[in-house]
């Protein structure tokens, strides 16, 4: 298994081949380690702390697994923590779709799971404490006046009339609103720190707001809501989290978390360190984009094998540890940049190379006929499961008369250098025996429907000492094989165009990002696949069996992955 260890270990080979590994380390490490060594902390505790807003996607795939994997590393731990302040999008569902997906990916949280909800009354404590220190006042103006008094970078913002309230009227306002006694919108609660800072996040942020709405945990308790710069730190200080690591996008949000650590008092103040998100190319990343996705029925919901979600990447036939390897290649950055998806692709190949059988499917089928093969006769051939991983073993796949080729497997005119089935060619059926075309038979609009081929019975197991064939190709036997649907998927972007139009913003989706083949054959040893079992189909790439519309009698395939590639991975 490729796993981490074996990256590292071949980075170490890459380095000189020296018998000690080299481990490079990443600039957060090397954060953590000087905190450690200066005493700062004496442990490390990280956590994932998404909003249940939505379906987890690649790029949280990397924030988990970069999270997970420094609470590893350290001997640590790792928390699980839905950030759930914001009523107005959450939803049970997404809830436990995010449970699943991370469990999925092997970070295990154990029993820490937790919902900043639940720390509502001490964050309403912490704002208790910060009006009682002057740091906090209730602010009458309006979300627009409140936009016009903050400035910009140009502009220094301007101080809000209701700045200079007293202490006890900060306190009974901010209860009144706890109390229901306002309008969403009527009145927030500010920090109150400088309206003149260089940094706009620091004039005077918002930390509460009125919202008379229903809460997915505490249902109708709060009709207050702390904003996010205010609850986040808070929720990580309550959980004695240290490293608080998150998305570039928050750095700017520093001095106010640093701020808001320092001024509710706690402690150990946890740290916040920034790192670049994950960016694929040629494909839609943004929470906020596959919900419209979703949500416009341009795909069959968040699972919907085209997207990166993680559900999708699942349900498509990726695993966990090609994921993990994908994560490790990717290596964590304080630059944006863009991962190419065939990366992606890499890793799950490499990942499923070794690991799984390679069966014979014919993806669009055309009969052949052997005809001088006896009719009634069968035959078995011991087939190795996976010629790089003995330990896979071998199964017997039937041979008989009548059996099925890919449809591109036979040319009536082919071009030169087309080694495979045209009439009077000779070629080796994979593992079985050489045929040579004598005839074929086609349909009124001239598709062939039936090759006539004959065999050589000294030519068994696809073995000839006198002669060679330039092509092998992959068969089933009529008899014995299944119907199956496969699907083929190509990306849900249209690649020359790019992912957005620049025009509108609007995605330029690719018409062909879904192909469905209805009567593919595959070789009857498919029988009783189940939900998420992959193999590989030879000649043709990985497959894995759908989880949701696959049947023990109607099977269901999607493509994970083809075979080729001209991908090559960074030096
Ligand atoms: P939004 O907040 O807009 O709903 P989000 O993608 O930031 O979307 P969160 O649930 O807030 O969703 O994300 C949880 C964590 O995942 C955050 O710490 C965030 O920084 C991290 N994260 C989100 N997208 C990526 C990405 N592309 N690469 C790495 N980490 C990411
Ligand atoms: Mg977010």
């Amino acid at each position: 298994m490729a796993d981490e260890n074996n990256i590292k270990e071949n980075s170490a080979e890459a380095a000189g081949g020296e018998d000690k590994e080299v481990v490079s380390r990443n600039f957060i490490e090397n954060e953590i380690d000087k905190d450690l060594a200066e005493g700062h902390y004496k442990t490390v505790h990280t956590r994932f702390p998404p909003e249940p807003n939505g379906y987890l996607h690649i790029g949280h795939a990397k924030s988990i697994l970069l999270n997970y994997g420094l609470a590893q590393e350290y001997g640590g731990k790792f928390n699980l923590r839905f950030d759930d302040t914001n009523p107005t999008k959450e939803k049970t569902e997404f809830v436990e779709s995010i449970k699943a997906d991370v469990e999925w990916l092997g970070a295990d949280f154990e029993d820490r799971l937790f919902f900043a909800s639940d720390y509502f009354d001490q964050m309403y404590e912490a704002a208790v404490k910060l009006i009682k220190k002057g740091k906090a006042f209730v602010c009458d103006l309006s979300a627009e006046e409140i936009k016009e008094y903050r400035g910009n970078f140009e502009t220094p913002g301007k101080n809000s009339p209701y700045r200079d309230r007293s202490i006890e009227e900060n306190l009974e306002l901010f209860e009144n609103m706890k109390n229901g006694m306002y309008k969403d919108g009527e009145k927030v609660l500010r920090a109150r720190i400088d309206m003149a800072s260089p940094n706009i996040n620091m004039r005077d942020p918002v930390i509460y707001r009125v919202a008379h709405m229903s809460h997915h945990n505490t249902g109708d308790k709060w009709c207050i809501y702390p904003m996010y710069d205010f609850a986040h730190p808070i929720e990580d200080a309550i959980e004695g989290i240290t490293h608080s690591i998150c998305t570039l996008e928050f750095e700017d949000h520093r001095p106010l978390y640093d701020w808001v650590v320092r001024e509710v008092g706690y402690e150990y103040p946890p740290r916040q360190i920034e790192f670049a998100k994950l960016y694929l190319t040629n494909v839609v990343t943004g929470k906020r984009y596959i919900k419209k996705l979703v949500e416009d029925g341009i795909v069959d919901g968040w699972d919907d094998p085209r997207l990166v979600s993680i559900a999708a990447l699942r349900r498509r036939g990726f695993t966990p540890e090609s994921i993990r390897m994908f994560v490790d290649l990717c290596g964590v950055s304080k630059s944006n940049s863009s991962t190419d998806y065939a990366m992606l692709e890499y890793c799950i190949r490499e990942d499923l190379k070794c690991k799984r059988s390679r069966i014979m499917a014919v993806l669009d089928p055309v009969k052949l006929i052997i005809d001088n093969y006896p009719e009634d006769k069968t035959e078995c051939f011991e087939i190795a499961n996976n010629l790089e991983n003995e330990s896979l073993g071998s199964r017997k796949v039937a041979f008989s008369r009548e059996l099925y080729i890919d449809r591109e497997d036979f040319m009536i005119d082919p071009p030169k250098k087309y080694f495979r089935l045209f009439p009077g060619n000779e070629v080796r059926l994979m593992n079985a025996y050489f045929v040579k075309c004598e005839s074929y038979e086609t349909d009124a609009d001239g598709n062939v429907t039936t090759v006539h081929c004959t065999y050589d019975p000294e030519t068994r197991n696809g073995e000839c000492s006198t002669r060679k064939v330039k092509g092998t190709i992959h068969w089933v036997s009529a008899a014995h094989s299944v119907n199956a649907e496969v699907r083929l998927y190509e990306n849900l972007v249209d690649e020359e165009k790019g992912v957005y139009n620049k025009e509108d913003g609007s995605l330029n989706l690719n018409p062909d990002s879904r192909r469905i083949l209805k009567d593919c054959r595959i070789e009857e040893n498919i029988k009783g696949a189940k939900a998420y079992d992959s193999f590989q189909f030879v000649r043709q790439g990985y497959f894995c069996v759908d989880s949701k519309d696959s049947r023990d009698d109607a099977l269901v395939f999607n493509r994970i992955v083809s075979l080729k590639s001209s991908f090559k991975l960074p030096s």
